[in-house]
């Protein structure tokens, strides 16, 4: 059974979840204000936005990864590690101090450190925290995979006979996390909806 918003009910033989994941972003003021346009995550989405120009990399964990996919696409990559050691040489210059604030100017973004020059940069990559967007596989009861995506089957099929899931809340159990890209979620939603008609037809599956 389906609550709706409005109060009203559907039953369904078959459910595909595809509600997306939210990006927990790091707390730092004026970060949340830019994230979407000069605080993004994903180099591949974005890095070619800042073709030949600095960017920024913000946290200390990812650090090495992005910064090795950005230095042949950026002018230069610098680190803000805001205080937190580095885990290797990230192949870029490093700022360790504090990061205090995150200010627009014009088309660039300006990082207020709590000590020294500010930094300016084109855009800044930061890891998120993708979590369910809804509590919908919560309430199932359904297995996640250890990032926190829906496990599925190589066709959308949930731990839960009937619910199928498919797009950035869920992935197989050979990745280690869901690949966030809307060809991938037409993808998946694709397949988890022709499964639904095959197993319908099928008829053996409850
Ligand atoms: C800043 C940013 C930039 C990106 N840039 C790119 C890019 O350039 N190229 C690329 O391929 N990918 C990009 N991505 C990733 C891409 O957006 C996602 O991988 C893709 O949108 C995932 O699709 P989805 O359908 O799984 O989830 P979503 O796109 O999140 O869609 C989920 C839908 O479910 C709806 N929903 C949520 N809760 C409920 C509810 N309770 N009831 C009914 N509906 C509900 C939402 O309103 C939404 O429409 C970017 C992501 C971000 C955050």
């Amino acid at each position: 059974m389906v609550e709706l918003e409005d109060g009203g009910r559907l039953h369904t033989r078959r459910v595909v979840l595809a509600t997306g994941m939210r990006d927990e972003l790091p707390q730092v003021p004026g970060l949340a204000e830019l994230w979407g346009s000069l605080v993004v995550q994903c180099p591949f989405c974005h890095g070619h936005e800042m073709a030949g120009r600095p960017v920024a990399v913000l946290g200390a964990d990812a650090a090495a990864h992005t910064a090795g996919i950005m230095r042949p696409v950026a002018s230069e990559v610098v680190v803000l590690t805001d205080g937190t050691e580095l885990p290797e040489d990230p192949g870029a210059s490093v700022r360790s101090e504090r990061v205090r604030r995150l200010e627009r100017v014009g088309d660039q973004v300006r990082v207020v450190l709590a000590e020294g020059e500010p930094v300016v940069v084109a855009g800044i990559f930061v890891a998120t925290t993708a979590v369910q967007a809804t509590p919908f596989a919560e309430q199932l009861g359904l297995v996640l995979n250890p990032s926190g995506g829906v496990r599925v089957d190589e066709h959308g099929r949930t731990s839960r006979p009937g619910v199928y899931a498919a797009g950035d809340l869920a992935h197989v159990a050979a990745l280690e996390a869901p690949v966030p890209s809307v060809v991938q979620a037409l993808a998946a939603g694709s397949m988890a909806a022709g499964c639904v008609v095959a197993d319908l037809v099928d008829g053996t599956r409850p």
